[in-house]
């Protein structure tokens, strides 16, 4: 559920006609609706309500200041997976004792940092990096939490490339060398066993590997309970899907009705971390449509957002559904909507049926708040783009656009090119 909806015809954020914003803001341009957000952020918290719970919205799914401010008015706090997103959460924030760090590969100074500032833990990946943990809070004589990253080997049914956790991933730890690995965490000086993790991927669309995996986390849990390892909290990972095209994924009410039950009787904090179930459809991105090209094959409409503003499309196949901005009686056509960047993966749909848009129009990229800013670059030296929020009436500009001079601010040039 969201709030882009159409109004006699135009599409609106919340009650701001959206071709209003492209016009004022500029396009390529980024459009999130607050109440969407709002809905998202309490479908979780009164979800979980009955259950101790911390929810930690995952900062790489979108990590715009105003974001995370808004995540830590609500109480929320982050799971991160770098240096510069515990910048970003503490800028914005969000309290450390709602920090979770995960990650499979944490700098000294990172860890440095998480030390520094306090988080909750860290989700550890490896027993190379527990071993280094153990060094760097021994160096500065401080003590580290950490839950390790448990590998359920559970089949997520999503995205290969957003799978996490089979065995075959880099990510966590096999649940057999577990408990050999919190043995070790148990054993090292410096080193504070509070909890245990896991994440299996993302846009899950079912509940049942939610469950399963966590009926195998909860068996192991039980295994160090008699090895005298205690678990204070249980970090579920995030990984709920979104309606991006047909798909009619669980909510928040959904995967609490059936995990809680297994929970009950048990002392822990549970920790969420959703990213794209929160921000994904409280996100658009809108373009303007440049040109229409008819091929010897294929009929294009070249957009100017291309996959340095939004990437998942040419990443992962994503689809995301097209809407004109303004709605009219239109013919249907089958054609690629093709961004200006040279590749030919530069793409945001092939071969799909929309509404014949002319040249001039804009298209609204719908399900876009989720990884499409956050994954944008600057390849083709493309300045990225301005997000703006939407609240009832109201619109902030919460990211001014790249200008040429940022692109190339922090460049130097050697005395001998002078
Ligand atoms: C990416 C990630 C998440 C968030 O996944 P979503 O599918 O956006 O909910 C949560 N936890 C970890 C460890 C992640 O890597």
């Amino acid at each position: 559920m969201h709030f882009f909806k159409y109004r006699s015809g135009e599409l609106y954020a919340e009650e701001v006609p959206v071709k209003k914003l492209a016009v004022k803001y500029g396009t390529p341009l980024y459009i999130y609706s607050y109440k969407t957000l709002l809905r998202h952020f309490r479908a979780y918290a009164d979800a979980f309500n009955d259950y101790p719970h911390l929810i930690c919205f995952a900062i790489k799914s979108n990590s715009n200041t105003s974001i995370l401010r808004f995540i830590a008015k609500n109480g929320g706090g982050a799971d991160i997976v770098s240096g510069g997103e515990l910048h970003a959460a503490l800028k914005a924030g969000i309290k450390p004792e709602k920090i979770v760090y995960a990650g499979v590969g944490k700098t000294e100074d990172e860890i440095n940092f998480a030390l520094k500032s306090k988080i909750l833990m860290f989700n550890v990946e490896s027993e190379a990096e527990l071993r280094e943990i153990n060094r760097v809070a021994g160096k500065v004589k401080k003590k580290a939490s950490v839950a390790l990253r448990i590998n359920p080997d559970i089949d997520p049914e999503t995205h290969p490339y957003i799978t996490t956790g089979l065995r075959k991933h880099k990510f966590g730890i096999s649940i057999e060398k577990a408990l050999e690995h919190y043995r070790l965490a148990s054993r090292l000086e410096n080193i504070n066993v509070i909890g245990i993790h896991k994440h299996i991927g993302s846009q899950i669309t079912k509940v049942s590997p939610f469950v399963e995996a966590l009926k195998k986390l909860l068996v192991f849990v039980d295994k160090l309970s008699i090895q005298g390892v205690e678990i204070k909290y249980l970090d579920i990972g995030g990984g709920l899907g979104i309606p991006y095209k047909d798909e009619e994924p669980p909510v928040p009410k959904d995967l609490a009705k059936h995990l809680i039950p297994l929970l009950k009787d048990r002392n822990f904090t549970l920790i969420i971390e959703p990213g794209r179930s929160i921000v994904g459809n409280a996100g658009i991105l809108v373009t303007k449509t440049l040109y229409l090209k008819k091929g010897e094959e294929k009929d294009f409409i070249i957009v100017d957002a291309g996959m340095n503003d939004l990437v998942r499309p040419s990443f992962y196949g994503a689809y995301h559904n097209l809407l004109p901005v303004v709605r009219k009686k239109r013919q249907a056509v089958k054609c690629d909507v093709v961004g200006p960047i040279c590749e030919s993966s530069d793409f945001l749909a092939t071969d799909r049926v929309i509404n014949k848009i002319n040249q001039g129009e804009y298209i609204a990229v719908m399900g876009a708040g989720a990884y499409g800013f956050s994954m944008s670059s600057n390849y083709n030296s493309r300045p990225r783009s301005a997000e703006v929020l939407v609240k009832g009436r109201e619109h902030f500009l919460i990211r001014k656009r790249e200008t040429y001079n940022d692109l190339t601010r922090n460049e130097r040039i050697p005395a001998f090119l002078k």
